[in-house]
């Protein structure tokens, strides 16, 4: 039997607000999405009343839980701060509160003034690209893996809903365990703590998320998930600029964004649609990374410029941003990936490890102001 939507209205209408009234009538939802047994929604308070309404959040989700067919239930709650109100104390359960502090590109009134840091993590940086394929993901694991060469402690959070590729690309097959907070475990591999969507749904499954669903679902990663303390959380955000990701990058509290372009020319237009989009929301660009810069034989090590090169950097400059490097096409990169075997870790001592290092050098000595403070 199939949950339907008015099932999961019914069972939030017996669930009552702080000020007692029933949480179906308290203008505080998103739009409920149910989909094949999962149920995801958010529930909008102001973050100076944050701490009160994480048990109206757990009782939410007990209900939703209660009723037969319901799988799972992602049930995200968020905090926004209306304008006079109070700063949220820090440590409410399972809701990040809305922290005073502002990355120094942030002006007041901007979008970014609106996100609740998340406490423990001292910077999350967005890995994005403008299209898809261009090894965002490969690049954005080995790019954690050579962070936490330098002696950070990282995560990584495949925020790719559309088509999460972590499990694949680190090998992990189990699924995450909830503590006694009733929060997500991540996945401890490589030294790095991962979570994706990809470990909670089958690999095979069409996900098709509209809008506020994606934002509930990545919410709800990003928040009801023990992370610990990291000093960075590496966001691989899905392919494309479209509404999911510019509200990603709206409501996640980036302290900056890599774009990851190929050579072709086409990749470049999209790449500035990215820069555009974290503009847009005042995320500031920590730089360009050119992958599949050039081709690089691997019985020979010779290299061909095979799709022109230099383009990326040669943007970065015209647009003021800085060029953190530029990865070869080579078949280890492609095969330790796919297997579930990163060549960071497979090869460390090798150059492609050394060329994501030093890349992930440049990042740490960009945030050295942000971890340094945490
Ligand atoms: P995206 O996240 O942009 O969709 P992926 O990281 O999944 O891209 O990479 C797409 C494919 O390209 C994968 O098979 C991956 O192994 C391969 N790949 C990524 N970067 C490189 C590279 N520098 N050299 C060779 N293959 C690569």
């Amino acid at each position: 039997m199939s949950v339907t939507q008015q099932q999961v209205l019914d069972a939030l209408a017996r669930v009552k607000t702080p000020r007692g009234v029933a949480l179906t009538n308290a203008n505080v939802l998103s739009p409920v999405a149910v989909n094949d047994g999962k149920v995801f929604f958010s529930i909008n308070v102001d973050a100076a009343e944050a701490r009160a309404w994480e048990s109206v959040r757990a009782q939410a989700e007990s209900a939703v839980r209660a009723i037969p067919g319901v799988a799972t239930a992602m049930i995200a709650l968020t905090a926004e701060r209306k304008p006079g109100s109070a700063p949220a104390s820090r440590g409410a359960p399972g809701v990040a509160p809305v922290s005073s502090h502002r990355p120094p590109h942030s002006p007041a009134g901007s979008p970014m003034a609106r996100q609740a840091e998340i406490p423990g993590i001292a910077a999350i940086i967005a890995v994005a690209s403008g299209k898809g394929g261009v090894g965002k993901s490969t690049t954005a694991l080995n790019l954690a893996l050579g962070l936490r060469d330098l002696g950070l402690r990282v995560g990584l959070l495949d925020a790719d809903i559309y088509g999460p590729s972590v499990p694949r690309l680190t090998g992990i097959r189990e699924k995450p365990e909830l503590n006694d907070e009733r929060k997500m475990i991540p996945i401890e591999r490589f030294g790095l703590a991962i979570m994706s969507i990809g470990f909670l749904v089958e690999e095979d499954t069409a996900m098709i998320w509209r809008g506020p669903m994606v934002m509930s679902a990545i919410t709800q990663m990003l928040r009801d998930v023990a992370w610990g303390t990291l000093d960075v959380l590496v966001v691989d955000m899905p392919p494309g600029t479209g509404d999911a990701q510019l509200t990603l990058a709206q409501n996640v509290p980036l302290k900056g964004a890599i774009i990851i372009s190929t050579p072709q020319d086409l990749s470049l237009i999209d790449a500035r649609r990215g820069l555009a989009m974290f503009k847009k929301v005042n995320v500031p660009v920590l730089g360009i990374v050119e992958n599949m810069s050039y081709f690089q034989c691997p019985h020979c090590g010779t290299r061909s410029d095979i799709f022109g090169h230099g383009g990326a950097h040669h943007e970065a400059e015209r647009l003021g941003v800085p060029f953190l490097g530029e990865i070869p096409l080579h078949i280890a990169i492609r095969e330790t990936s796919d297997a579930g075997n990163p060549v960071v870790v497979s090869d460390p001592n090798g150059p492609h490890a050394a060329i994501y290092r030093a890349i992930a050098g440049e990042i740490r000595e960009q945030l050295k102001g942000v971890i340094a403070a945490a």
